[in-house]
């Protein structure tokens, strides 16, 4: 990989190009999941890239939501595995939940490839290289599912996905938790949960807060849900890019 100084002012940025651009040169990710990570950065500049307000309060709703689960899973597509296989084998592990390879451009070759490095990042169950039944309402190969996995789950966190896949999954009657930039996208207005947050600190984020919640009592996590709206929540991050652009303004005019 590139050398980037750590003084360089874009240095969480450009390792994350990096580490995308090194997924698609390990065959894990897709030459579109770089058009992904470019979109996903533009609306990290326009947050300011920092957690937000919003973003905690949806992290701190996904983590109770995650251990009130009967059977939680995670999704793993190419641009998660080349950026978080590590963060993302630790918070299944605080879950004690699976992770499940879920490709939008499947090639067998592709999604044993990441299964392979999540179970070298330390993954103690990695789903997905052979599926058995299907997610109604999508096409074949996104629709695999794998029992005991997705397919069964009730809670699902789908990071970095697109629209479809969360409105199928949330029409089988799952809660879906999605990590996406975008607050306006698809997926994230489909959701149960919303984290806008760039996946690099979302995860870590979400097992942290996993850990400290962990020890609560159900009925205090049972309590988070019911406050928790959604919608609200997409509304005030756009409410913060605004505020981020309005406190810049001084500096371009
Ligand atoms: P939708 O169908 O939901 O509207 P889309 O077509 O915009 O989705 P893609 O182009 O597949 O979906 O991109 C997936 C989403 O992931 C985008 O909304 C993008 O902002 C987001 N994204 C990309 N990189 C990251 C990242 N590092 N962290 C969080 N979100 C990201």
């Amino acid at each position: 990989m590139t050398d980037i100084p750590k003084s360089h002012p874009r240095y969480a940025s450009l390792v994350a190009r990096e580490r995308v651009a090194e997924g698609v040169k390990r065959g894990l990710t897709s030459s579109q999941g770089l058009i992904a990570q470019g979109r996903g950065e533009c609306f990290d500049y326009l947050l300011g890239e920092k957690t937000t307000a919003s973003a905690a309060k949806a992290t701190n709703a996904a983590a109770a939501l995650l251990l009130l689960a009967k059977q939680p899973a995670l999704s793993v597509n190419g641009n998660v595995a080349a950026l978080v296989p590590e963060e993302m084998a630790l918070l299944a592990q605080a879950l004690d939940a699976p992770l499940e390879v879920n490709l939008f451009h499947r090639t067998e070759e592709r999604v044993k490839k990441i299964a392979d490095l999540l179970r070298e990042r330390g993954a103690k169950r990695v789903l997905g290289e052979n599926p058995d039944a299907t997610v109604p309402g999508l096409d074949h190969a996104r629709a695999l599912a794998t029992r005991g996995g997705i397919y069964d789950a009730d809670v699902v966190l789908i990071p970095l996905e697109d629209g479809d896949r969360c409105e199928a999954l949330a029409a089988m009657g799952k809660a879906v938790i999605a990590i996406d930039l975008n607050p306006l996208s698809r997926t994230a207005r489909k959701a149960t949960i919303s984290i806008v947050d760039n996946i690099l600190r979302a995860v870590p984020n979400l097992t942290a807060m996993v850990g400290q919640l962990s020890s609560a009592p159900r009925a205090d996590l049972e309590k988070i849900m019911p406050g928790y709206d959604n919608q609200r929540v997409l509304g005030d991050a756009v409410n913060e890019i605004r505020a981020h652009l309005e406190s810049n303004l001084g500096d371009v005019s």
